[in-house]
């Protein structure tokens, strides 16, 4: 690494989403990113959408975040061949919106799989080569639905809620090794995932409930993680978890202009 190189931030999900928002942030404060997503033709998409002012600086490997011997060629590569890993944000993710009654055990173990066991193979297999530098600084990407009982999560929620865990117990056993980890809880985030899973109904009822009384944008998360990623602003910051989400955590009594669904 040069005095000037930040070193590499790797970005599950990166081709969709809050991932692709974070890894273009994270580009625009001069990391270099690999972005890691499933589908090679959502990569090939979000390469073209993506600016990085020196195409140098970005790079995609595809690949299933559960996939243990994947995900750890490819953080080997990227070690040998495109820079030490200094960061990792956690977005690779899939929901469902199903009452607990309709939920059956496959999708419940499909949702844990990729939330949580996918998230730690990154995790684990990045930290194993932080740890040699005593530095490095791990994102996940958790959601407030780990953090309240929202209805139709059982699933979905549980395994955010396994993220919290996972993010405290990292933090603690990381902080020896000079790496921190922290998680971001994303309030309703307007994305391609949310477009998909949230009915006219339950984003009016979203919108009811975030004081700010409406969606959040991608781009929101960038300050917050661009701000977990840098040892210079966020030394002492570890084992927490974000919410990044208009209030909905925050929210009791409404005020009256709040009751209004759907007018954000
Ligand atoms: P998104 O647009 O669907 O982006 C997620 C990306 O991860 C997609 O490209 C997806 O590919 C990919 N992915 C899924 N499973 C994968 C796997 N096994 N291996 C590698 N990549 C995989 O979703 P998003 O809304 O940006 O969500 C990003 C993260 O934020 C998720 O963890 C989500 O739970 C969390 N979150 C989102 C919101 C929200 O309101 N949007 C709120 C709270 C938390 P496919 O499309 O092929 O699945």
């Amino acid at each position: 690494m040069t005095a000037q190189d930040k070193g590499v931030v790797i970005v599950t999900g990166g081709a969709s989403g809050i991932g692709q928002a974070l890894a273009q942030g994270l580009l625009d404060e001069g990391w270099r990113v690999l972005g890691i997503d499933v589908q090679p033709d959502r990569i090939d998409a979000a390469r073209r959408e993506m600016l990085a002012a020196d195409t140098s600086m970005l790079r995609f490997a595809q690949a299933d975040v559960t996939d243990e011997t994947a995900i750890s060629e490819i953080v080997q590569d990227c070690e040998a061949a495109f820079g030490p890993i200094v960061g990792v944000v956690n977005s690779a993710g899939i929901a469902r919106d199903i009452p607990c009654l309709d939920t059956e055990v496959d999708i419940f173990r499909q949702i844990l799989e990729v939330n949580v066991i996918g998230s730690f193979v990154v995790a684990r297999a990045a930290a194993r080569h932080m740890r040699a530098r005593q530095a490095g600084s791990i994102i996940f990407i958790a959601s407030v639905s780990g953090m309240r009982g929202n209805q139709g999560r059982v699933a979905y929620g549980a395994s955010k809620g396994g993220v919290v865990t996972m993010t405290q117990v990292m933090a603690v056993e990381l902080a020896q090794h000079g790496i921190r980890v922290n998680a971001i809880a994303p309030g309703p985030i307007e994305t391609p995932l949310t477009q998909v899973v949230h009915t006219p109904e339950v984003r009016s009822t979203w919108e009811s409930r975030v004081a700010l009384r409406r969606y959040g944008r991608p781009d929101e998360l960038r300050g917050t993680v661009g701000w977990l990623m840098d040892e210079s602003r966020s030394s002492y910051v570890t084992g927490q978890i974000i919410a990044v989400d208009g209030g909905f955590t925050a929210m009791g009594l409404p005020g009256p202009w709040q009751q209004q669904a759907g007018t954000a």
